[in-house]
């Protein structure tokens, strides 16, 4: 595999590079005691029980884990993703923003009424990742309340019934601050982030997926030394970044899938695109995923700290 080792560079560059840009934006509120990288291994990521505790992933021998997507501001890909992992009895945890309930609520696109009590009937669990999205650094615990978490648990409630309660708190990029972790504690609701980033969000990015560019016709002239290779030329294949991004997000997987991972994905088309190659991974490794409140019981970690 000639690329193999130039993936495995361009991956790591692109963590330094990733905890580089979130020190820089979170500034001297990023306390030792939290790593924002793809991955970590240290004895604070371990569940220890209990509200304001950050988890991001579960210590256990049992070989369960637990799939979370995030936002859900596309109805489309929302919809879609839960279909298809509903269809595998797979039953996921979702993080959507506030707004992007709001939207749902107030002006459902096309085949998309109604739709959080439908992915709640396929079986699949809510949290809660504030309302707008923004970067909480700086907000008092008030603002917290007033702006981010009301809203949001509002829509939800909106949403799914007054008896609503999320499962967890995901703070937008991972951000954790002192006043997040007392607003954990006064909701009685623990912080989720993840053990391993499936990169979607990234390589969604970095590969343009939603603007992928193909040639025109008018340009296909200057390409015409590949119309002899047609089928093996990117410019045949419509979702051709879209797949690119799926062979980054299985090795995220192959490099870092273990028992109690709680895994980040985003409503996207490349998580759709890889969403059968994920199911055969997690079947060939033997590797059960459940929602994220399952997840927990399975905790064999020490109390405390
Ligand atoms: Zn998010």
């Amino acid at each position: 595999m000639p690329h193999s080792h130039h993936r495995r560079a361009s991956l790591l560059s692109r963590r330094r590079f990733l905890r580089m840009g979130l020190a820089a934006a979170t500034g001297s509120l990023l306390s030792s005691s939290l790593s924002l990288s793809a991955h970590s291994d240290g004895a604070d990521d371990q569940y220890s029980g209990g509200a304001g505790y950050i988890i991001r992933s579960v210590r256990t021998n049992a070989r369960r884990i637990c799939l979370t997507i995030d936002d859900l501001w596309s109805e489309y890909y929302t919809l879609q993703i839960c279909r298809e992992f509903h269809r595998r009895n797979i039953r996921l945890t979702l993080f959507p923003v506030g707004h992007a309930v709001n939207n749902n609520l107030e002006r459902p696109t096309a085949a998309h009424e109604n739709l959080y009590p439908r992915l709640r009937d396929m079986g699949h669990e809510f949290g809660c990742h504030l309302y707008t999205h923004r970067v909480i650094n700086g907000f008092s615990v008030d603002q917290l309340i007033d702006e981010e978490m009301e809203p949001s648990l509002r829509v939800m409630r909106r949403a799914l019934g007054a008896n609503f309660k999320p499962v967890g708190i995901r703070p937008p990029y991972g951000h954790v601050t002192d006043e997040l972790k007392e607003l954990s504690q006064r909701y009685n609701t623990p912080l989720i982030l993840w053990g391993l980033d499936s990169q979607d969000a990234i390589c969604t990015h970095q590969k343009d997926v939603n603007n992928c560019k193909y040639p025109q016709p008018s340009e296909y002239a200057m390409y015409s030394h590949l119309r002899g290779q047609a089928p093996q030329s990117p410019f045949s294949d419509k979702d051709h970044c879209a797949r690119e991004c799926v062979k980054e997000i299985l090795h995220s997987y192959e490099s870092y899938l273990r028992p109690g991972s709680i895994i980040l994905h985003h409503a996207l088309k490349a998580t759709l695109l890889a969403l059968p190659a994920i199911v055969e991974l997690l079947d060939n490794w033997n590797m059960k995923s459940i929602p994220l409140s399952e997840l927990l019981t399975y905790s064999s970690g020490s109390t405390g700290a």
